[in-house]
C-alpha cells in the first residue's frame, strides 16, 4: 500500500482542519490498519470524523449506519460542502432517487453511504451490496450511535439486533462502533451483537472544557437574568421546559420581549415540529424553548447556550441535553435554575408512580440532581463523578471555581432547626419544621400545640428560604435524614444529636446574590465582532442559495478566525483550521472580499501581492496532497478518465499531477499513459528544440499527438535533464 501523507496534511485538505481532537489521529491510524474498533467519546468529540477520513483514504465504500434520517441528511450535507462524495438511503426517498444513487454505488462514485439498518438488512438492498463489495470493494461498516444495539441502553432498536447478520456475510470487512453513551454493560453488548473482533477500545474524557457550567437559583428575577443571557449572547441556544405549558408561556413571553424564538414540544404536530427545528438549524431563528424531547437527531455545532429553566429529570439527562451546546469546541454556557418548588413538583410526580421501585430510582435521580445544583465542589467533578470519571476540580470554567461561595458556620441556627425536629417527635416535614421556627399561626401549628414548644418562634430572623437551605444542606451532609415514603418526614441521626450537643460545627455554603456576568472577550473582540456578524450575513445568505445549514460552509470558529487574521491572500485564508481546499475554492474569494470591504471601510491598509493557493511551495520536491491521491488511484490501475471520474476533477488536472508526479521521481507507469513509440518522438523533439511551450512541440508533431501526452513526456525529460 502506499505510504499515506501525513494525516495532518490530509485532515487539512479534506476538512480544513489544521489539528485533530484528542484521540482523533489514535483512532484513524488504528482504523486504517482495518481493526475492529469501538469508539465512546462524548457529544461533540469528533466521532464522525473517525470514519470519515479512513473512508477517504482507504479503498471502497465505507457503509455507515445511522438510526435517524435528520443525522443522515446533516452528516451528507456536511460532506458535500466539502466536495466529499457521500450519500444516503432511506425511506424520505423516491423511487427514482434510490435507482440512481444504487447506480452511483455500483460505478463507485461514492465514498460513504448512510443507511438506516432495516433497509441495510432488507432482501432487496443485500444483494446490491454483494454486488457492490464485488465490483468496488466495501472498506468499513461504521455503526453510528452503536448503543442502540443494546437492551441496557436507554435508546434500544431492535433493528440494531440484527446488525450481527453483517459480519456472518461479510466476515473480512473491518466494523468500527460509535457512541456518547456506554456504561459497562451497554459496551460488553456492543462487542457481543456486533461480534467485533478483539476491538480495539478507544473511551475518551467526558470532560468538555469549553462549556461553562453554572446553576442559579430561580427566583423572581429568573426571567429577566434568562433574558440577560440570550442578549449577552450572539449564536444560538436552547431553553428546556418540563411542561409543554411551560414552554408557550415561556415562548410567548420571550416573542413578546422581541427575541427570535419557536417552540418545540409533543403538542405540535409532525409538520410544526420539523419546521421549527429546520429554522433552527438554518439560524432562521435563533432561540428555541423545548421540552427535553428537543436536540435528539440535531446536529447543530454552533448552539452557544442551553438553559434548565427547569430542573432536569436526573444527571445524566442533563449532561446530555447541556451537552448540545458548543459541540464546535467554542466556549459556550450551559445554566441550570434552581428552584425548591420545582423539586415539590418532581416529588409529587414521583409520588404519582405506582411502581415502588421505579419510584425510588426516580428519587434518587433527583436527589443527585439537587446535589448537583447545591454543591459547592466543582461542577465537573460532580458530573464526571457520576459516570465514574474522577475530575480533580478547579477547572476554571464552572461557577463554583470562578465565584466560590463563601461558606459560613451555621452551627447555632442548625441547633435550633434540630431541637425543633426533636421536639416535633420526628413526625413532620420540613416545612412544618420553618413554620414553627417562624413563628407561624397555622392551623397545622394550633392543633398540635406547637406553638407551646420553646423552639416555636425563635427562627424569626430568617427567612423562609434561608432555612430552606440549611434543611437542605443538613440533609447533604448527613446530619439529618429524612424518610423515603414520599411523606418525607424528618429524623434526627447519631449526627444530629452530635450537632445539638455542641460536638460538632455546621458549616454551609451561602450563595451571594450574584451578578455574575459571563465575559466572553475584550472590547478587541468587540470590534472584531462586528466584522463576525458581516462574515455570517455572507455565510447565511450562501447557504440560503443552496438550502444548508449555515455551519456547514463555515464554522463559527472559522468565522471568527477570519475576523482576528483578516487575511488578504487566498494562500493565507487557506490556512484557515476550517478551511479544506474545496471550500478555499468555493468560498474564498466571496469572504476575501468582505474583509477586504470592512478593511477598507475601516481605513486598514491593504495588501497588494496575490499568490495562487497551493498545498505545497513549488521549490518542494515532494508531492502534494492531492498528487498523492491520484498517484494512488494510478497505481490502484485506474486510467486517467477513471480518476477524473471517481475524485470528481478534471482530466487535464489529473495529467497536470501525473507529470508533476513523475518530475518528483514518484512511480508513475509512464508505458500506461503514452504508448512507447510515441514517448520516443516527443523525447526526439525536445531534444532539438529544448524545454519551451507546448503549443510549438504540438504544431510539430501534428494531430496524432495530444497536449496530455507531450506534456507527460516533457515531464519526464524535465526530470532526466535536471540531474
Ligand atoms: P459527535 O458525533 O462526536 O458529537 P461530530 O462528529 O458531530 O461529534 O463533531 C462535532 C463537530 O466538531 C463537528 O462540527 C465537526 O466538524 C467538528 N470537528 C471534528 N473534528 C474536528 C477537528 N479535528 N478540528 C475541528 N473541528 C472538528
Ligand atoms: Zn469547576
Amino acid at each position: 500500500m502506499l505510504q499515506y501523507p501525513k494525516l495532518e496534511q490530509a485532515l487539512k485538505y479534506h476538512f480544513g482542519y489544521d489539528q485533530f481532537r484528542p484521540g482523533q489521529r489514535q483512532i484513524i491510524e488504528d482504523a486504517l490498519q482495518n481493526r475492529d474498533l469501538l469508539i465512546i467519546m462524548p457529544t461533540g468529540g469528533g466521532k464522525s470524523l473517525c470514519f470519515q477520513l479512513p473512508a477517504l483514504l482507504k479503498p471502497g465504500l465505507t457503509v455507515v449506519v445511522s438510526p435517524l434520517i435528520a443525522l443522515m441528511q446533516d452528516q451528507v450535507e456536511a460532506l458535500r460542502t466539502n466536495n466529499i462524495s457521500a450519500t444516503f438511503l432511506n425511506s424520505s426517498l423516491n423511487a427514482f432517487k434510490v435507482r440512481s444513487r444504487e447506480e452511483a454505488l455500483l460505478q463507485g462514485k461514492i465514498k460513504l453511504l448512510y443507511v438506516a439498518p432495516e433497509r441495510l438488512l432488507s432482501e432487496r438492498f443485500l444483494p446490491l451490496l454483494d454486488l457492490v463489495k464485488e465490483k468496488i470493494g466495501i472498506s468499513t461498516f461504521a455503526i453510528d450511535e452503536a448503543h442502540c444495539v443494546s437492551e441496557w441502553g436507554h435508546d434500544f432498536r431492535p433493528e440494531y439486533r440484527q446488525m450481527k447478520s453483517l459480519r456472518k456475510r461479510y466476515p473480512d470487512v473491518p466494523t468500527l462502533a460509535l457512541t456518547a453513551t456506554a456504561t459497562d454493560r451497554v459496551r460488553a453488548d456492543i462487542i457481543q451483537q456486533l461480534g467485533l473482533k478483539q476491538p480495539s477500545i478507544h473511551i475518551a474524557s467526558f470532560n468538555r472544557q469549553n462549556l461553562y457550567y453554572e446553576v442559579r437559583t430561580k427566583t423572581k428575577t429568573a426571567y429577566a437574568e434568562l433574558l440577560g443571557i440570550i442578549r449577552e449572547n450572539q449564536g444560538s441556544g436552547i431553553i428546556y421546559c418540563l411542561t409543554r405549558k411551560k414552554v408557550d408561556e415561556l415562548t410567548l413571553k420571550l416573542q413578546h420581549d422581541k427575541i427570535s424564538v419557536l417552540s418545540y414540544h409533543a403538542g405540535l404536530t409532525d409538520d410544526e415540529r420539523s419546521k421549527n427545528q429546520t429554522r433552527f438549524i438554518r439560524d432562521d431563528v435563533r432561540v428555541m424553548v423545548a421540552t427535553i424531547a428537543f436536540g435528539m437527531g440535531i446536529n447543530k455545532p454552533d448552539v452557544r447556550f442551553v438553559i434548565h429553566y427547569d430542573l432536569p429529570r436526573n444527571l445524566e439527562s442533563y449532561y446530555q441535553e447541556s451537552g448540545r451546546a458548543g459541540r464546535d469546541d467554542e466556549p459556550s454556557r450551559c445554566t441550570l435554575f434552581f428552584s425548591f418548588s420545582d423539586i415539590k413538583t418532581i416529588e409529587w410526580s414521583i409520588n404519582q408512580k405506582t411502581d415502588p421501585q421505579e419510584q425510588l430510582i426516580s428519587k434518587q435521580q433527583l436527589r443527585q440532581v439537587i446535589d448537583y445544583a447545591e454543591g459547592t465542589d466543582c461542577r465537573r467533578t460532580i458530573q464526571l463523578g457520576y459516570f465514574g470519571e474522577r475530575f480533580p476540580g478547579n477547572c476554571g470554567n464552572c461557577d463554583n471555581c470562578l465565584y466560590p461561595k463563601p461558606v459560613q458556620d451555621w452551627t447555632i441556627e442548625a441547633m435550633k432547626f434540630l431541637s425543633c425536629v426533636a421536639r416535633c417527635k420526628e413526625r413532620f416535614g420540613m416545612l412544618h419544621i420553618i413554620d414553627v421556627l417562624r413563628g407561624g399561626k397555622n392551623q397545622k401549628i394550633t392543633q398540635n400545640e406547637h406553638d407551646l414548644l420553646s423552639t416555636y418562634g425563635i427562627g424569626k430572623d430568617k427567612t423562609l428560604d434561608e432555612w430552606r437551605m440549611l434543611g437542605r444542606s443538613l440533609l447533604h451532609q448527613g446530619l439529618l435524614e429524612q424518610t423515603a415514603d414520599g411523606y418525607s418526614v424528618l429524623k434526627l441521626n447519631a449526627l444530629s444529636w452530635e450537632v445539638m450537643k455542641r460536638q460538632r460545627t455546621v458549616s454551609i455554603a451561602v450563595p451571594v446574590a450574584q451578578k455574575v456576568t459571563w465575559e466572553e472577550g475584550s472590547t478587541k473582540a468587540a470590534e472584531a465582532e462586528v466584522l463576525v456578524q458581516r462574515l455570517r450575513s455572507l455565510r447565511k445568505q450562501l447557504a440560503d442559495e443552496q438550502s444548508v445549514p449555515p455551519y456547514v460552509i463555515f464554522h463559527d470558529s472559522t468565522l471568527k478566525l477570519m475576523s482576528q487574521v483578516q487575511p488578504q491572500t487566498l494562500i493565507d485564508f487557506g490556512k484557515l483550521s476550517g478551511v479544506g481546499s474545496h471550500k478555499l475554492a468555493q468560498y474564498g474569494e466571496k469572504f476575501l472580499a468582505e474583509i477586504k470591504a470592512y478593511r477598507r471601510e475601516q481605513g486598514l491598509p491593504e495588501q497588494k501581492v496575490e499568490y495562487l493557493p497551493s498545498y505545497h511551495s513549488p521549490s518542494d520536491n515532494s508531492p502534494s496532497y492531492t498528487e498523492l491521491q491520484t498517484l494512488q488511484l494510478h497505481q490502484q490501475g485506474l486510467s486517467v478518465t477513471e480518476i477524473a471520474r471517481q475524485r470528481d476533477i478534471r482530466t487535464t488536472t489529473v495529467i497536470r499531477h501525473l507529470s508533476d508526479l513523475i518530475q518528483k521521481n514518484q512511480q508513475v507507469d509512464f508505458n500506461l499513459l503514452v504508448p512507447p513509440e510515441k514517448q520516443q518522438k516527443i523525447w526526439q523533439v525536445l531534444e532539438t528544440l529544448g524545454d519551451i511551450s507546448l503549443t510549438p512541440i504540438k504544431e510539430y508533431l501534428g494531430d496524432n499527438y495530444s497536449y496530455d501526452e507531450i506534456r507527460l513526456v516533457r515531464g519526464k525529460w524535465r526530470r532526466e535533464n535536471r540531474k
